[in-house]
């Protein structure tokens, strides 16, 4: 039997998807289990990234006519009590303080005291806080629209929990809107779920779905939640943005009134958007291999990482050629930025240290030792490629930008790839069945895909969904025109839905 190659990580994908993961994250020092349940420590290289997607994320809400606010973390209890539908969905999952200082125990320790008279929930999402400062804003048609972004932490006490994917307490930002009309307020849900649809593909090198949830999937209180979904290397889908038209329920509930420009008093509508530190789990899933991380330039903290490789007398030749090297590439620009260029010139055995950058995902990676030096070249390795070539190194510098272009275009074909292939047309319960039923025994974690089905209506097909874990992801809003019938029931149905099993 041919010996598996020796990969950076292990287990691999094949071997066992879940704890993959987590080795990922661990190998390329993205983040770590805090002592609180289901909260994380986002370590430097997470962190960055993280910091890489806000900029990115806040651009665009900008070119879209956003301005950033900050509101409190705490949500008065009764707040929440307004909307019936949205506390139902919430109540679950809520910190609630309760009290307001400590004092000593007698028994030993401290105790909580100072009751508080209105319990406050530790926001799980702001529709109600920011709301009610709205109701105070909006008296005229001339107040609107509002078009307010935050970028805050949020609290939902999860009981499940995954590093990024699922945590108790997430980063994120959410947009919160106020229109006039209807009509403005939907357009601004499709706006962004544009948005976040060209951050995912264009960014993240992610592709992903827009569709509609169905009302099973909806955001507690919303008329209607639009999401992008995408395939993980598993073939589970990802929720991994959302946004809602919530209609007047919520302008209702808080009093979110206007005079109109005939002088009627009216109810406003409303929209709220959110994108999480869910999408570093995202990028983990979609583009990692077996050797660790694997970035797309765009989001990459660093593009390039040079690696000096010398004895103690080639040293300073090799260090000066190096910095010359990295003062070129950094005088180049991909994407419209300077190619951000390290040296690691840490004291540690050469593989060691490759296999350090190998594991935390930098795009390209540079070799360079004496016997570069007199070819004028450079041992240039790829992090989306297995084998690194000797490359000249003016040639290098000349198309640097065009390499990353390269490189974060053949991690969105990849996944493309991936998501073409593992997607199928069913028409019947049988083949439904069969396409979600694990094939490899050894790792039921990898199954069949997105199946995209017509459906009739969601309570007849309940029970079969809840039976082999299934859900409807969402209907997709392009290329969804012909009618046919339901894969479950037989009857008429107007659009297909990707069903998948999900995080
Ligand atoms: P929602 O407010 O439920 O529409 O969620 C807004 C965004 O946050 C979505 O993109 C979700 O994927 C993401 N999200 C929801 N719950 C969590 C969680 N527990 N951890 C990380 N991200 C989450």
């Amino acid at each position: 039997m041919a010996k598996a190659p020796k990969t950076a990580i292990s287990p691999t994908r094949a071997d066992d998807y879940p704890e993959w993961y987590q080795q990922v994250i661990k190998a390329a020092d993205l983040a770590e289990n805090s002592p609180v349940r289901g909260c994380m420590v986002i370590k430097p290289w997470g962190y960055q990234l993280w910091e890489n997607m806000q900029r990115a994320l806040d651009d665009m809400f900008k070119a879209t006519g956003h301005q950033n606010a900050y509101f409190p973390l705490f949500i008065p209890m009764s707040f929440l009590e307004k909307e019936a539908e949205h506390v139902e969905g919430f109540a679950k999952e809520c910190a609630v303080v309760t009290h307001h200082r400590l004092e000593p125990d007698p028994e030993g320790g401290l105790r909580p005291a100072g009751q508080l008279e209105e319990p406050l929930i530790v926001r799980p999402t702001s529709e109600t806080i920011i709301g009610a400062t709205y109701a105070k804003w909006v008296q005229s048609y001339r107040d609107l629209p509002i078009l307010i972004n935050q970028w805050a932490n949020v609290v939902r006490w999860e009981m499940r929990t995954r590093m990024f994917l699922r945590t108790a307490e997430f980063l994120w930002q959410e947009g919160h809107t106020v229109h006039a009309t209807d009509t403005e307020a939907i357009e601004e849900t499709e706006r962004m779920i544009n948005v976040y649809a060209d951050f995912a593909r264009n960014w993240m090198a992610m592709p992903v779905t827009i569709g509609a949830k169905t009302a099973g999937e909806r955001f507690p209180g919303a008329v209607e939640t639009l999401s992008i979904e995408a395939m993980m290397q598993d073939r589970k889908a990802l929720q991994a943005g959302t946004s809602h038209f919530l209609g007047q329920n919520f302008s209702k509930a808080q009093e979110i009134v206007f005079q109109s420009e005939s002088g009627s008093r009216e109810y406003a509508w409303t929209t709220s958007w959110g994108v999480s530190t869910r999408l570093v789990g995202a990028l983990i899933m979609t583009h990692s291999d077996d050797d660790g991380f694997v970035l797309p330039p765009k989001l990459a903290p660093i593009h390039v990482v040079i690696l000096p490789i010398y004895k103690d007398d080639s040293r300073s030749a090799v260090m000066e050629y190096i910095h010359a090297l990295r003062d070129a590439l950094r005088a180049q620009s991909y994407d419209g930025v300077p190619v951000r260029v390290e040296i690691d010139d840490r004291d540690m055995r050469g593989g060691e240290k490759k296999w350090h950058h190998v594991k935390r995902g930098v795009p390209i990676r540079l070799e360079v030792g004496p016997k570069d030096m007199e070819k004028n070249s450079v041992f240039m390795g790829r992090r989306d490629q297995p084998k690194s070539v000797g490359m000249d190194r003016n040639e290098l510098v000349a198309t640097i930008g065009t390499l990353l272009g390269e490189i974060q275009q053949s991690l969105y074909d990849r996944a493309d790839q991936l998501r073409i292939e593992n997607t199928v047309t069913i028409t019947n319960e049988a083949d439904f069945r069969d396409f979600f039923t694990p094939k490899n025994a050894g790792n039921p974690e990898i199954h069949g895909g997105f199946a995209m089905c017509h459906f009739a209506d969601e309570a007849s097909i309940d029970a079969l969904l809840k039976e082999l874990k299934v859900t409807i992801r969402c209907v997709p809003s392009e290329n969804n025109d012909t009618p046919g019938t339901c894969f479950a029931t037989g009857k008429p149905a107007e659009k297909q839905a990707i069903f998948a099993k999900a995080y």
